[in-house]
């Protein structure tokens, strides 16, 4: 949070001008176009004035297109260039001077402003001294700001003084003072507001000759402002670039006027939002960045960085469509840049780390698990000489039980029981190796599972019996499938073996088998001590034994399900249990037939 910050602060120092002018410009380009107010008109000396006239008007066609101006009573009529570059004797132009003070005020808007004490900068030189000129002066984004030369800015007052503008907007709007408008800034000894442009040709022009002729119908200009400019492409001076295009001639100075003006009168300059809010933006945007890039997954950050990206331009554009508010974007921007290259090689470098310690500790599991399983397997291996001796030995004396007393034959049994159950933990055990190892291979051969069946339950038979259990069984008489037979017997010999182990003396235990949807469906049930809920998902994982049967004295090796389930699926089958705490437990194994 504190580098997001530091990001946020260094970030806001840099001057990002052009930048944000052009996202100010893409706002400006893709909004409803602003209303005008209604009361500003423009009249060109265009091209088809001056092939008209064949040439640029004299002073007296200007003192005849004033003489008509004059019968509408317009509010006030402004030349947007320098009535000294009009032709025509001393008595002609005194003339002209004469003739626009018939109208009720005329002006000549210069682009100058003039240092206070230097007003007399603003007097014309005889004849036409009398003619009033206000400072109206253009500004351009040349040297300051974007400086891409684009007029962005008027200027509202210098040095206290307002200029031409908001003098003519008072009077419609009655806003006397700057505090009554949106959007002014102090820039050095001006007081700025930005233009709510509109596109060129929003204000209908008409051509000078029309005017001057009583071609148009000239009650339009009643009580109107109306700028009279220069669009005859001669020069430059007569024309800016606006934000909606650079070309060199996009907009021409009285147009540009028109639009200063609407937007004093209509007060809908925009409002630049302030420094301490776009810090403050840019930290917040720096904040999530890093949050996201450090804590999502390199895709799901991707993605919410981009929305984060679209949302705010769009909430940025929507700002500035409704309410003329300009949210700066440029900073929050690059502090999204910056932040998420400087953190992916940083989180690539944790990652990087993370991945080789859980290499390290995954190669030492598997040395570890080799080291187990080898260990194991030699063991058992080991054992299993010695046990097979011990159970020959103990047949031999078992032949001859007459000779023995009663006491005796009862410790020869316990040994027959312990040795039978350290032959099936080393099967087990070896089962294990044999899996991990993948040395099992499948040995298929067409059985009768019934068959099969009725070989484990008598095999079994002789455990029951030592409980008083008794052993059913309902078998569907069914067609053979392929199977292994010494595995598939392992597993129903260990199911039964469990139901026999897990159940208490005198129950009973249903093996039944059955064929359901193209599947032999073995069930094994038992009224025995159950398997609680929260066990059953894992009785079949390796080595697991439940805690009461770990508490209780029956033995085992936690690995007969797990072995019962690797061998059922080796044959593409499922083995499930479903089970009743104290009331018993049911393990079901399906078999597709045509295996
Ligand atoms: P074990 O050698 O312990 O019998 P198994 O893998 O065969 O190992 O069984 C795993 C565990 O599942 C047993 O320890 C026991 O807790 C439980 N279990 C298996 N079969 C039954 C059953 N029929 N009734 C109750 N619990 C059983």
């Amino acid at each position: 949070m504190a580098f997001a910050m530091a990001v946020a602060f260094v970030i806001c120092q840099v001057r990002l001008d052009y930048i944000e002018a052009l996202t100010y410009d893409f706002r400006l380009a893709y909004k409803p176009i602003s209303p005008t107010s209604g009361h500003v008109e423009t009249i060109f000396i265009d091209k088809s004035s001056m092939n008209e006239l064949q040439g640029e008007p004299d002073a007296n066609d200007h003192a005849r297109f004033l003489e008509q101006l004059a019968k509408a009573q317009p509010r006030a009529v402004v030349y947007a260039f320098n009535p000294e570059e009009i032709d025509g004797t001393a008595e002609e132009l005194k003339n002209f001077a004469m003739t626009s003070e018939i109208l009720p005020a005329f002006y000549y808007a210069a682009n100058l402003l003039p240092k206070p004490g230097h007003e007399n900068m603003l007097k014309l030189s005889p004849p036409l001294e009398n003619i009033p000129v206000y400072p109206a002066p253009k500004t351009a984004d040349l040297n300051i700001f974007a400086k891409d030369g684009v007029t962005r800015r008027f200027i509202f007052s210098f040095d206290g003084q307002p200029v031409l503008h908001p003098l003519l907007a008072r009077s419609y709007n009655g806003l006397q003072f700057e505090e009554d408008y949106r959007g002014v800034f102090d820039f050095y000894d001006t007081k700025q507001a930005y233009i709510d442009f509109r596109p060129t040709g929003t204000y209908k022009p008409t051509s000078f000759y029309d005017v001057m002729n009583e071609k148009v119908d000239l009650s339009q200009y009643s009580d109107k402002v109306i700028f009279v400019g220069k669009d005859s492409l001669e020069t430059s001076k007569h024309y800016i670039k606006t934000p909606f295009s650079r070309a060199l001639a996009a907009m021409t100075n009285a147009e540009m006027h028109a639009n200063i003006l609407d937007t004093l009168i209509l007060n809908r300059s925009p409002k630049l939002s302030s420094a301490v809010q776009n810090y403050v933006l840019t930290a917040l945007i720096s904040i999530l960045t890093v949050f996201v890039v450090l804590t999502l997954r390199p895709t799901h950050g991707l993605l919410i960085l981009g929305a984060t990206v679209f949302g705010f331009a769009l909430i940025c554009h929507l700002l500035f469509i409704t309410l003329g508010v300009w949210i700066e974007m440029a900073h929050p921007l690059l502090a999204i840049f910056i932040c998420y290259y400087f953190f992916i090689p940083y989180r690539l470098i944790i990652e990087n780390r993370r991945s080789w310690e859980y290499y390290q500790r995954n190669k030492l599991l598997t040395q570890v698990e080799e080291l187990k399983s080898n260990f194991l397997r030699m063991m058992s291996h080991d054992l299993k000489t010695p046990l097979a001796r011990i159970q020959g030995m103990l047949e031999i004396i078992l032949r001859k039980k007459e000779n023995l007393s009663n006491e005796q034959r009862r410790a020869l049994r316990t040994i027959e029981d312990s040795t039978f159950e350290l032959s099936e933990f080393i099967g087990s055990i070896l089962n294990l190796g044999r899996i991990e190892s993948k040395e099992i291979k499948l040995n298929l051969k067409s059985k009768d599972i019934n068959s099969l069946m009725n070989q484990v339950v008598k095999k079994c038979d002789y455990l029951a019996e030592r409980k008083g259990i008794k052993i059913i069984t309902e078998l569907e008489p069914m067609f053979a499938v392929r199977a292994d037979e010494d595995l598939i017997k392992q597993v129903f010999t260990n199911l039964v073996e469990n139901a026999i182990k897990y159940s208490p003396n005198n129950t009973k235990i249903l093996v039944s088998t059955e064929e359901q949807n193209g599947k032999i469906v073995v069930q094994v049930a038992d009224q025995g001590r159950g398997i609680a809920q929260q066990d059953l998902p894992n009785v079949f994982t390796k080595f697991y034994r439940t805690k009461d049967v770990v508490a209780s004295d029956v033995g085992g090796s936690g690995l007969g399900l797990y072995l019962a389930k690797y061998f059922v699926e080796l044959h593409e089958g499922k083995i499930d249990v479903d089970s009743d705490l104290g009331k018993g437990s049911t393990f079901t194994v399906r078999l597709p037939l045509d295996h």
